[in-house]
């Protein structure tokens, strides 16, 4: 449920009724918004909480929260999350762009790449050094090395570190070199994963898994809300349909749905969610006609001799191109990029 707190209460009598909610065997998440606070009470409610919540100091009501997924509700946040990580800035009027390779090859590949996506407007550099593949026997990243070279990027261009990080073990590793930790469509549903980088301490990028729905995804998400970690983007990046044009299928509407059911930030995939190079750069126009916060695009300096997913992948010219129609979009609905 929630404790609405009234509009003139002070901090004290908010950290009195957080402290009153955990007492009660509950999570307490207080969450600012511009005109209220509010505290999320978490857990399983018996019949006399409300009552027992609703007569504390301050409280102006105490109201349930229907959707199953409680902190990532618009329920109990009117107001859009705004996630940010160095320069990158993404939701609440802001359109971030991730860009980057889809793996981490070597020192020249990833730094030319970011300088060049930094000239053309990306404020992160994306990368995988962890590589979720099909095959066993395909390229399965650089690891560490991977993560030292990231690094190295972020400190020659001020760029945010966006990367996967794939099991529990390794988040701490991934955390020391990164600004955001990316969990990937098939760890989605890898809850211990989840609440790990809930408790990491980053903001976690949420890519949706293949075949979960939109209330699955916003479930796996409050794994991560609820170690108290609210910087969370959900990223749509295409799902299985018995269509082979593409391939993944990219669904938009899953922009204003998700803008309608949650307060998170909404990035789109188009690099995965169509599997063909000449299709992102409309998507991806389409994504911010949609009202994506983000975008998180595959781009490599010689896509032909990628190690991984090139055929999806932009080179610097088609970046640029693809930047340009981002922001005649984005102009036209009065935003920028
Ligand atoms: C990636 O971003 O390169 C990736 C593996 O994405 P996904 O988890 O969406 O397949
Ligand atoms: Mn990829």
């Amino acid at each position: 449920m929630i404790v609405v707190m009234e509009r003139g209460a002070t901090p004290e009598q908010v950290q009195h009724m957080a402290q009153r909610v955990e007492a009660l065997g509950l999570k307490a998440h207080i969450i600012q918004g511009t005109e209220r606070t509010v505290i999320a009470a978490i857990g399983e409610e018996r019949a006399e909480t409300k009552e027992s919540l609703a007569s504390g100091a301050g409280v102006a009501d105490v109201v349930p929260i229907l959707a199953p997924y409680k902190v990532a509700s618009r329920e109990v946040k009117q107001e859009p999350t705004q996630v940010c990580a160095l320069g990158l800035k993404v939701g609440a009027g802001s359109i971030g762009i991730i860009a980057g390779p889809c793996s981490v090859e070597s020192e020249e590949q990833i730094l030319s790449t970011a300088r060049a996506v930094k000239a053309a407007g990306a404020t992160a550099l994306r990368g995988g050094a962890f590589k979720p593949r099909t095959s066993p026997y395909s390229f399965q990243g650089m690891k560490e090395a991977g993560l030292k070279l990231l690094a190295l990027a972020r400190e020659q261009t001020g760029l945010a570190i966006v990367t996967e990080v794939m099991a529990t073990e390794d988040v701490a590793l991934v955390t020391d070199y990164s600004d955001v930790l990316q969990v990937g469509a098939r760890n989605m549903q890898n809850y211990r994963l989840l609440e790990s980088v809930g408790r990491a301490g980053k903001p976690v990028l949420l890519k949706r898994g293949p075949s979960a729905t939109m209330e699955e995804l916003l479930l796996a998400a409050e794994y991560i809300l609820n170690e108290g970690n609210l910087n969370v983007m959900l990223c749509e990046r295409g799902i299985r349909t018995f269509e082979s044009h593409t391939r993944f299928t990219l669904p938009l509407a899953s922009v204003p749905y998700l803008h309608h059911k949650t307060h998170l930030p909404i990035v789109i995939d188009p690099s995965h969610g169509t599997g063909h190079t000449y299709l992102v750069p409309d998507m991806a126009a389409a994504s911010i006609a949609a009202g994506a916060d983000g975008l998180i695009l595959e781009v490599h300096p010689d896509p032909e001799q990628a190690m991984s997913d090139g055929y999806q992948s932009l080179n610097f010219a088609q970046f640029n191109e693809t930047m340009a129609k981002c922001r005649a979009v984005a102009t036209a609905l009065g935003k920028r990029i």
